[in-house]
């Protein structure tokens, strides 16, 4: 975790662009977004993927989706809709070993995703 990407943002090592924060979860700009808003919302303890989630996560993962609805409100893409997702592994996209929920909106997506 000393070289993971998420965790030098959390630490203010790597500048982002964040948009929410409390003793729990950051959530900043996605650098290369996929949608006119692309936000990460991720937690302040290292868990690499879903795969290595515990019973004690239980809150955590319900703050980052609680977290997530807010900040849709406050991004205003709420009434129109948006898109959450986590990538789990190589074969779903994940390229950053700290879990994240990719919060997307300001334009219509495809179901299923590519
Ligand atoms: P994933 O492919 O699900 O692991 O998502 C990782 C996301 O992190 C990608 O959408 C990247 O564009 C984003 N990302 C990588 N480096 C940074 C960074 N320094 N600041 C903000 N977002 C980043
Ligand atoms: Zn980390």
């Amino acid at each position: 975790m000393g070289d993971c990407l998420f965790c030098k943002i959390i630490k203010k090592e790597i500048p982002a662009e964040i948009v929410y924060e409390n003793d729990n979860v950051l959530a900043f700009k996605d650098i290369n977004p996929q949608a006119p808003t692309h936000i990460l919302i991720i937690p302040k303890i290292h868990v690499p993927t879903l795969n290595e989630l515990e019973e004690s996560h239980k809150e955590m993962m319900g703050e980052l989706l609680l977290t997530s609805s807010k900040i849709a409100k406050q991004e205003g893409i709420a009434d129109d809709g948006y898109r959450t997702g986590f990538n789990c592994g190589e074969a779903a996209g994940q390229t950053v070993w700290h879990i994240h929920l990719h919060l997307l909106g300001g334009r219509s997506f495809n179901w299923p995703p590519g």
